[in-house]
């Protein structure tokens, strides 16, 4: 027996280094708000094989997910044990759930390949990345509320523009997105208040809930939404055509980071360089197949 160097405990062991630790726990209980993990009843210390014990009363996918916490865990204790930095706690969540994510969704390993090591490289990668550019979630409005995100994509060259936005329900899932290219825009901001015109109409169509209006940028646009700075402007009419939608429901802007719009910011880009419009419902186009799941907070098995 030896003092952890971590937490000061008379207790070294794969078991204490893994789950019992001071370190090791705060990644447990913050990982179960993300992940369906097994209880505290069920880490038990039964000997030198407790971890093969716990994978094998597991799903595969539970499985999974207790190796790449458990493999994570074992990096950062080695990191710390060095002196090294390691990320905060909600970054080492943001990171796993993300992980799984893709790794799901590339299909492309095998739990015989996340052991082999295959992915610690690139997981370094991403986590070196995070930290110099903080990536957000995209905020999941309360529920009992949707949420229209909505971006726009406008190339001063041409003068062409597009519109990109999708409602999802407080679970993430997509009530519909729309993709629409956009005539006669002058500029970006003419672009983004056609577009949060036409999609609150639409919104107002698909649900009866108040509408949270989320966007990255063109705050002038958003903001037209709780005042009337663009009233006496050329645009003036759009702004009108808004506030006569927001007389009939309730419409709440949001200002969201570029980070947390990618959906929308590829809808839109995809309708401007295929120059294509089109509406879908209850169902996520093609082009943001590999997005969409990545903004849901909650994992969803079988
Ligand atoms: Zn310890």
């Amino acid at each position: 027996r030896s003092t952890c160097p971590l937490c000061g405990v008379e207790e070294e062991g794969t078991y204490h280094a893994l789950v019992a630790c001071t370190h090791a726990r705060i990644l447990w209980v913050n990982m179960r708000a993300r992940w369906p993990l097994p209880s505290d009843d069920f880490l038990i210390d039964n000997g030198k094989e407790w971890l093969m014990h716990l994978l094998s009363t597991c799903s595969d996918d539970v499985r999974d997910m207790i190796i790449m916490l458990t493999w994570r865990i074992w990096q950062l204790r080695n990191d710390q044990t060095h002196g090294k930095e390691v990320p905060s706690i909600p970054n080492t969540v943001y990171f796993l759930d993300s992980y799984y994510k893709s790794i799901k969704l590339a299909g492309s390993y095998s739990t015989e390949e996340i052991l082999k090591g295959k992915m610690s490289s690139s997981a370094d990668q991403i986590s070196v990345q995070r930290m110099e550019t903080p990536a957000l979630l995209w905020p999941a409005p309360k529920s009992g509320t949707v949420a229209l995100t909505v971006d726009d994509s406008f190339q001063e060259a041409d003068g062409s523009a597009a519109a990109g936005m999708v409602l999802r329900d407080s679970d993430g899932r997509v009530i519909f997105a729309t993709y629409r290219v956009l005539f006669y825009c002058n500029d970006s901001l003419e672009a983004e208040l056609h577009a949060i015109m036409q999609d609150m109409a639409l919104a107002i169509h698909h649900t009866t809930l108040p509408v949270v209006v989320q966007s990255s940028d063109f705050s002038e646009a958003l903001a037209s939404l709780s005042n009337n700075a663009l009233v006496p402007s050329a645009y003036g009419h759009l702004v009108l055509e808004i506030k006569d939608l927001m007389s009939s429901r309730e419409f709440l802007p949001q200002k969201i980071h570029r980070s947390q719009n990618r959906v929308a910011d590829r809808l839109a880009n995809y309708s401007r360089s295929e120059r294509t419009t089109a509406v879908w419902l209850n169902s996520v186009p093609p082009c943001i197949e590999d997005l969409w799941p990545l903004d849901c907070n909650t994992i969803n098995l079988q």
